[in-house]
């Protein structure tokens, strides 16, 4: 059994800009990831990915993000700054460690996980999303006699090149993949909605001007579901594969039907539809309100207030689940994380 003051589950971004300020602060503490190597979910996307936030908007506080050729870094580039930036600044992740659960155990919490036990005065869930892939449920689903993937399926387009495929999903991940398989593939696009392409003028860099003046109180427009033109989007819209369908009623043996009667013939479906909180290791606090989410004030659990949870997505702060907003949500947090440890320190500390 070891003992820390924070423990902090997961070392991809947002548990590594909690370790930023936890280091600041001079906390003692640990984090604790399940993956071998450094880069959180950016390790498993496609090697063609761009981010839609350019280099000076995609930053961890202390360390800019180089900026590569063009502006937008890849995802290998993510990792490799990650990588980095753990080392940098000597942060403890300990790797592979994954937590199975978390529990009450008196004045601490209980951290069980396939390295032993921990207990920790707080402990900051940075989990993220990428390991709960989501797939909506359509009638006909397991019938379809063709290839069906998510997004953390996709390595590139080439499996897709002469096939007729459908491409599921409104916002960036399906852009960028839709703009890539529609060269070598018979593409149809459907989204739930119409989805937003901004103008060539607002890219990711004014998106992100949006997003931190409404995080300081003013208004905007832009949302960070709009889809950004980066180059392969933009040329895609040029050359007319951006038309979006409506979502299909039901998927047949051999296609997808729409309410009308109308219907198409696939040889496989890619559905990029989003993703849950990886939020498994926490059920034994059972924290979960409606719609699955933990209710939250700030980044604290309201019926537990030893826990946080950073990243995940806006219902823990404004663009929490970006590099730039995990940021931001990771300083207010670990303010709030090293107010509650000075308190409890007078009751007889660690
Ligand atoms: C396709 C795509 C494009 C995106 N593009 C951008 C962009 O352009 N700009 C931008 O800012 N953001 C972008 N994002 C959003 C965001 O930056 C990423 O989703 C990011 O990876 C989230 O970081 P995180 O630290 O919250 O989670 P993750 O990167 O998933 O890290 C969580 C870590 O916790 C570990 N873990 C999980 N469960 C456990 C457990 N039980 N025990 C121990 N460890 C555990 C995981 O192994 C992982 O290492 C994009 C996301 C996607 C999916």
């Amino acid at each position: 059994m070891r003992l820390v003051d924070v423990l902090v589950i997961g070392g991809g971004q947002a548990g590594l800009a909690a370790g930023y300020y936890l280091r600041r602060a001079g906390a003692d503490f640990v984090i604790l990831d399940a993956q071998d190597r450094p880069g959180g979910a950016w390790r498993h996307a496609w090697p063609s990915l761009r981010l839609f936030s350019p280099a000076q908007y995609s930053s961890l506080p202390g360390r800019m993000m180089p900026v590569p050729p063009g502006g937008y870094p890849s995802a290998a580039d993510t990792v490799a700054y990650l990588a980095d930036y753990e080392q940098r600044y000597d942060l403890p992740v300990l790797r592979p460690v994954q937590v199975h659960a978390v529990r009450r155990g008196g004045a601490r919490l209980t951290v069980e996980t396939d390295a032993g036990t921990w207990q920790a005065r707080i402990v900051i869930s940075a989990t993220g999303t990428w390991w709960r892939p989501y797939v909506p449920y359509y009638p006909g689903i397991g019938d379809f006699h063709g290839e069906q993937l998510h997004t953390v399926g996709y390595r590139g387009p080439e499996p897709f090149r002469g096939r007729r495929v459908v491409i599921v999903g409104g916002a960036n991940s399906a852009a960028q993949i839709l703009a890539e398989v529609s060269t070598v593939a018979d593409t149809t696009w459907v989204t739930l909605r119409p989805p937003r392409l901004l103008p060539d003028e607002i890219d990711g860099r004014a998106l992100f001007a949006l997003a931190t003046r409404r995080a300081q109180g003013g208004g905007g427009i832009g949302h960070l579901g709009d889809i950004v033109a980066v180059p392969p989007v933009r040329e895609a819209r040029d050359r007319g594969a951006l038309k979006a369908e409506p979502m299909f009623r039901r998927i047949t043996r051999d296609g997808v039907a729409w309410s009308d009667g109308t219907s198409q013939a696939a040889d496989a479906i890619i559905w990029c539809t989003g993703f849950r909180p990886a939020l498994g290791h926490l059920a034994p606090l059972r924290l979960r309100g409606r719609g699955g989410l933990i209710p939250v004030e700030g980044t604290r659990a309201i019926g537990e207030p030893r826990l946080h949870l950073l990243g995940y997505g806006d219902w823990t702060g404004l663009a929490s689940a970006t590099l730039i907003g995990a940021a931001r949500t990771a300083k207010q947090a670990i303010i709030e994380v090293m107010a509650a440890l000075g308190v409890s320190s007078g009751r007889g500390g660690r």
